[in-house]
């Protein structure tokens, strides 16, 4: 980032990684008596678990330090982001897994789910049947039963209880959380972009799990941070420099190496299309409904993630990102063994091609650093060619 400009989050851990900050308010929440319940994936109803007066941790899955151990059990030709979860676990090295006195997973891609099999034991842990046919009427009924489920098993665990009306508010409060999230994001469609890849990447892992009222200091400030920027000229990198739409598996930590190549190759990261990235802030949950918790099950069972059958909604979401961030190159990253992802990359490829006439690269890696420069190679490729 430029070196004279205000970072957009300015607190005593500037500089630092955010899950300090996260770590911190799970810490100060716990102090105060609350619950704390690990979550894996963006199919965890936030929104509930919130209303419960419980706090979502997301659990730590994205080191390559964590592999070899994972490995003991694992087999090794699986994706690295659930060998790297589960060796969190038998290492006892994330911290937050350490808080959480319980575990909610979901029944999304096979890997996860076997994993989840061999971590129930350790901790109370509920597992949410995801229906993956979603746009079927028997498949919002189902999800909505689950997510009744997941209340009751918290109700039993802990004693929490939420209200509809509880429930109806936390919806009002995280959609209040995606829109401002989203005005940030605009900023990054500016051309040229004004924000960093890393500073809209802190701000998405910050706001995951959190509700509107612990985010809106946070991201006012961003927000202000930024229209300054934007008032004073400021542009983030080099002039001219090939936009590039970053879409496909979750990728953090050891995987953002791909970011980094991107950036050293002459590229701006302009859009972050995954769970680790802008998607779970970019619908809404309709308010007033009635009925809340089917609200949020049509909201979550929108989610366009790969393990959903037919899966169209991902193309009509990244057209709507294509149109508004107006990227010059497309990035598919697809962890090693993601079968759901790598197929899926074939469509996704052909729609970023055809569709929008763009230039495409799909990029299978894992968490080490072994194709650092083959990786580099071919985007450099990529982005000569915008
Ligand atoms: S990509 Fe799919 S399985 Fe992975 S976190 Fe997102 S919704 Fe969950
Ligand atoms: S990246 Fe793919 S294989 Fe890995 S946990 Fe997510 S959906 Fe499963």
């Amino acid at each position: 980032m430029h070196e004279t400009v205000e970072p957009l989050i300015n607190d005593e851990y500037t500089g630092g990684p955010p899950t300090k900050r996260v770590l911190a308010r799970l810490q100060e929440k716990r102090k105060e008596g609350r619950k704390v319940a690990g979550v894996y994936c963006g199919y965890a109803p936030t929104e509930l678990i919130l209303a419960m007066g419980i706090s979502p941790a997301t659990l730590c899955a994205f080191s390559n330090g964590t592999i070899e151990a994972a490995e003991t059990v694992l087999p090794a030709n699986l994706c690295p982001l659930i060998k790297s979860s589960y060796g969190f676990i038998i290492t006892d090295t994330c911290p937050f897994y350490g808080l959480a006195d319980a575990v909610i997973g979901e029944t999304t891609c096979d890997g996860k789910k076997k994993m989840f099999e061999l971590i129930t034991d350790l901790k109370p842990t509920w597992i949410m049947d995801l229906p993956q046919v979603p746009d079927q009427e028997e498949a919002i009924t189902h999800w909505t039963a689950m997510i009744r489920k997941l209340q009751g098993f918290l109700e039993t665990t802990f004693g929490a209880r939420a209200t509809d009306d509880g429930i109806e508010d936390s919806i009002r409060d995280i959609n209040r959380r995606n829109a401002m999230m989203r005005e940030v994001f605009e900023f990054a469609a500016l051309r040229p972009a004004i924000v960093d890849w890393r500073e809209m990447y802190d701000l998405t892992f910050l706001a995951q799990g959190s509700s509107g009222k612990d985010m809106e200091p946070v991201l006012s400030e961003a927000l202000k941070k930024l229209a300054k920027r934007r008032d004073d000229g400021y542009s983030y990198g080099p002039a001219g420099a090939p936009r590039v739409m970053v879409t496909g598996c979750p990728v953090g930590g050891d995987a953002e190496k791909v970011f980094a190549i991107i950036e050293e190759a002459g590229g701006v990261i302009v859009a972050l299309d995954a769970c680790s990235g802008f998607k779970p802030y970019m619908t809404d949950t309709a308010e007033g409904t009635g009925d809340p918790v089917r609200a949020l099950a049509e909201r979550y069972l929108k989610i366009p993630c790969s393990c959903m059958t037919p899966n169209a909604r991902r193309l009509t979401e990244m057209t709507r990102l294509i149109e508004k961030f107006r990227p010059d190159a497309v990035i598919d990253v697809v962890l090693q063994a993601c079968h759901s992802f790598n197929i899926e990359s074939h469509k996704v490829g052909e729609h970023v091609e055809k569709v929008h006439g763009l230039p495409f690269l799909k990029i299978v890696t894992d968490f080490s650093l072994g194709d650092v420069e083959q990786i580099r190679t071919r985007v450099e490729a990529l982005l000569e060619s915008c």
